[in-house]
């Protein structure tokens, strides 16, 4: 491991102060379980780490006046799957959090974390995408927010400045008949990262037909995919099970996934159709039965 200073502000502003120091090289510690091995495998470096654990705005779990969620960027996994309303309002959310390593790195890991580390395979970053979830950013200059989908501008990198922190994730309201789902494939039965993953989210009118829907794809791309041709597919059908067919094989279109030691690029684009109409089942499910 290098050496390295520690800084635990308890407030954003000192922690934006910290960051933006131009006389050392600071990195955002929030559980640790992305960043240490970074640092201690030396393919990061810093001089300072700090560790945004202790601000309180950033540990704040809490519906908006609006009947939206804040999603405190140090809020750990295990606190967002053990809420009721959010497995009821953002059952995707609560699918990706479950299954991110075991129990001991939900305790420490953030979605914050995985959003800012931006790898492809990340679970949490098709669902804050379906849901049209909005980073909100502190930094030297101010405050700013930006739809989480846009965050992530490639392999390992995110769209953050010198002494910018992610401060929270904020989820607009999600309405009556609405429902999502996510899953993802793992070649082995414990942890692992996603060979390819989905995230679909629908809104049903009256009779039931599909009003909205959105599908985002994981690990098939530098950056999480929107499989806009499968959503139009949707649009104003009854829901079937040749429904998620089609729009499973539309999926498939959008994915350009690479080949690695995981799975073909033939294997991946498969997988995206699968999961697809996988979600897609169990998001109108959720959304039929979810009449409040
Ligand atoms: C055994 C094991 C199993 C894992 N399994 C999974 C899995 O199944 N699915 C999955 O998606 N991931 C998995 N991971 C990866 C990791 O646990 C997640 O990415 C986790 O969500 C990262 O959150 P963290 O709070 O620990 O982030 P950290 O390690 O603290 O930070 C991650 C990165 O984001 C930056 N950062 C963190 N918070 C902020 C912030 N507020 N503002 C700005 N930058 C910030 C850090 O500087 C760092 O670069 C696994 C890791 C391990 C070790």
């Amino acid at each position: 491991m290098q050496d390295f200073d520690y800084a635990a502000p308890i407030s954003t502003n000192e922690a934006v102060r910290l960051l933006a120091d131009p006389a050392q090289k600071a990195v955002v510690l929030a559980g640790g379980t992305d960043i240490l091995v970074l640092l201690r495998e030396r393919r990061r470096r810093a001089t300072l780490v700090v560790d945004v654990k202790k601000i309180a705005e950033l540990n704040e779990l809490a519906m908006t006046a609006e009947g939206g969620l804040f999603l405190g960027a140090a809020v750990p996994c295990s606190r967002i799957y053990r809420e009721a309303t959010i497995a009821e309002k953002y059952s995707a959310l609560t699918d990706a959090v479950k299954i991110i390593g075991g129990w001991q790195i939900q305790s420490r890991a953030t979605v914050g974390g995985n959003l800012c580390n931006a790898s492809p395979a990340a679970d949490s970053i098709p669902p804050l995408a379906i849901y049209d979830a909005v980073a909100e950013i502190a930094g030297p200059s101010g405050r700013r927010q930006m739809p989480v989908a846009e965050f992530c501008s490639g392999v390992g990198k995110n769209v953050l400045a010198r002494g910018e922190l992610l401060v929270a994730i904020i989820f607009p309201p999600t309405p009556v008949h609405s429902g999502a789902a996510y899953q993802r494939f793992i070649p082995r039965n414990e942890m692992d990262i996603a060979v390819a993953s989905a995230a679909s989210y629908v809104e049903l009118d009256d009779k039931g037909a599909i009003r909205k829907a959105r599908i985002v794809l994981g690990a098939v791309a530098p950056t999480t995919v929107r499989a806009t041709k499968a959503e139009e597919a949707l649009i104003g059908q009854q829901p079937s099970d040749a429904l998620f067919i089609k729009a499973g094989e539309l999926a498939q279109l959008a994915a350009s996934p690479i080949d690695d030691m995981r799975g073909t690029v033939e294997y991946r684009k498969h997988l995206c159709g699968v999961l697809t109409r996988r979600t897609l089942a169990i998001a109108v499910e959720r959304a039929a039965a979810n009449k409040k």
